[in-house]
């Protein structure tokens, strides 16, 4: 199954197996038979955060649907409510619920294409918001077979990352979300969202920021400096727009990927000391540079 076409940098060879669970029953099934056969998991959300390996991804790759991916109000406290939400939600449409119930605070998560349990992974943030601070608990299965309902506080948030470990799955999430100003909060997504299509090439596939900002500076900052805007390997260029995008420009492979990141980050290192760290996720079969992804 080409994988490709399902990611958003639109780059990456074929899953071995892609299964579809679509409540906590399939997922289990699903996960025996991959023991059974000593298969690897993999779950991919919307696949916004990941560079898939020219080689594709062996085992079983895992997209939740159905139930995992829906959401619903808990339980109405007056000033807040606890939302329950599947990891394979996607955030815009998540969001226009709370603003509809008058639920404000997470507006950002709107701006971030992907489905919730990618926002959980990456503790997923932008204009000064981050969606650790909302998480109650979380919902996760480990490819043994076990089950835990880990609290937000024990998830490890962090600057675009999180805790959870590559054998766990997040199921869901429970999230409490305060009453506010709805209108003020729409107003405010408007303004993220206007923001965001002047300075990102939203129309050239990507997968978002490819390093983290390091402390104090911005990534795209630095590699615009080096000069580096509009620089191509292959059919992969460094954002005309963003420096701290890779864009596709038609038919990329992910070895062209990892060698513009790579260097990007020799030149930003070399000029500034500061070494960037990649923010993008890679994963699969990354055979020809030996890259075992991270
Ligand atoms: C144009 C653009 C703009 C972006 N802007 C931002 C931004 O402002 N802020 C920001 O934080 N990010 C941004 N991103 C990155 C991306 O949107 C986020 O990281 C998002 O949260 C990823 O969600 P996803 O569903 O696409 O996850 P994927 O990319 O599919 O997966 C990300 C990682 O999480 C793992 N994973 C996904 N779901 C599960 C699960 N249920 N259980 C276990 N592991 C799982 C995957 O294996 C992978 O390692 C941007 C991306 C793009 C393309």
């Amino acid at each position: 199954m080409p994988l490709g076409p399902k990611v958003a940098f639109r780059i990456g060879g074929p899953a071995e197996v892609l299964v579809r669970p679509h409540d906590a029953a399939e997922l289990a099934t699903a996960l025996s038979i991959a023991r059974e056969y000593g298969a690897p998991v993999t779950v991919l959300g919307t696949g916004s955060n990941v560079l898939v390996g020219d080689g594709g991804i062996k085992g079983l790759v895992l997209r939740l649907a159905g139930e995992l991916a829906d959401f619903h109000v808990g339980f109405d406290h007056g000033g807040a409510a606890e939302i329950e939400v599947g990891a394979g939600a996607l955030n815009a449409p998540l969001v226009s619920m709370l603003l509809h119930l008058g639920l404000v605070g997470v507006e950002f998560l709107a701006t971030i294409p992907g489905t919730f349990g990618g926002a959980l992974i990456m503790n997923a943030g932008a204009h000064g918001g981050e969606i650790g601070p909302f998480v109650e608990e979380v919902g996760v299965v480990r490819i043994d077979g076990t089950v835990e309902r880990r609290p937000g506080r024990d998830c490890d948030f962090g600057y675009r990352r999180s805790g959870f470990r590559p054998e766990e799955i997040l199921t869901d999430a429970r999230l409490r979300v305060p009453r506010g100003d709805a209108a003020a909060a729409k107003h405010h997504l408007d303004e993220m969202r206007q923001r965001r299509r002047s300075s990102q090439p939203h129309d050239q596939p990507n997968a978002g920021s490819i390093f983290k900002n390091p402390p104090g500076d911005f990534a795209g900052r630095l590699i615009e400096a080096c000069g580096l805007k509009g620089r191509t390997v292959g059919a992969a260029q460094i954002s005309e727009l963003h420096a701290n995008f890779i864009v596709n420009l038609g038919g990329a492979r992910a070895q062209e990927v990892v060698a513009l990141a790579d260097l990007a980050a020799a030149q930003v290192k070399d000029r500034f000391g500061i070494a960037l760290e990649w923010e993008v996720r890679r994963i699969g079969e990354h055979n020809s540079s030996g890259d075992p992804g991270n």
